[in-house]
């Protein structure tokens, strides 16, 4: 089973990924996670995906596939994954299988900034102009994505300005409602 997430940076996407992996027994893969494991662990790939973290800007795709493509094959293997942070364009739905049901976690983007700023989690992208960058980025690039799963109606959206746990339930029974086993 994959399930994508979608939905702006601040939607929740970690949170959620995690309890639903957790829930349905399958990995949690966060890019995000791996793309800065890779740049903190120093490695010639890391130095060169760290401008585009440190801006906001997305990773070209050949980077981002040479840090994730290995983890991804392995979780789709053993059994499938909730993948938190791609597909952020709709060129990079085409690594993806065509089945995979996207869970789109819908928030306005005052919220979502003022998440963001809240969360201070010393990420190097977390101050106040890069993340106007990152929302700027998500409506132009990512935004389209929806509408290929939308279209394909293998979209479900979920009310992401919830409290988690009425997320983690919107979430559950989505999934649950899905047409894919
Ligand atoms: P996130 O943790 O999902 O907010 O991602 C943090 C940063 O990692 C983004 O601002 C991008 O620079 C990069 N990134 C994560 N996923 C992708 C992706 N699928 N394609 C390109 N860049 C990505």
């Amino acid at each position: 089973m994959g399930i994508v997430l979608l939905g702006p940076p601040g939607s929740g996407k970690g949170t959620q990924g995690t309890r639903l992996a957790d829930a349905l027994g399958i990995r949690h893969l966060s890019t995000g996670d791996m793309l800065r494991a890779e740049a903190a662990a120093g490695t010639d790939l890391g130095r060169q995906v760290t401008p585009y973290l440190e801006s906001g800007e997305l990773v070209p795709d050949d980077l981002l596939l040479a840090v994730v493509r290995h983890a991804l094959d392995e979780a789709g293997a053993a059994g499938g994954y909730v993948l938190d942070g791609l597909p952020r364009t709709a060129a990079q739905v085409g690594h993806l299988p065509a089945d995979d049901l996207a869970i789109y976690l819908e928030l306005p983007d005052d919220v979502a900034r003022a998440r963001l700023m809240a969360r201070g989690e010393g990420r190097a992208d977390d101050d106040p102009e890069i993340i106007d960058r990152r929302l700027a980025v998500y409506h132009a690039q990512t935004a389209p994505v929806l509408d290929v799963y939308r279209r394909r109606g293998r979209l479900a959206t979920v009310d992401g300005n919830q409290p988690p746990d009425a997320v983690a339930a919107a979430i559950g029974a989505a999934v649950a409602g899905a047409d894919d086993r």
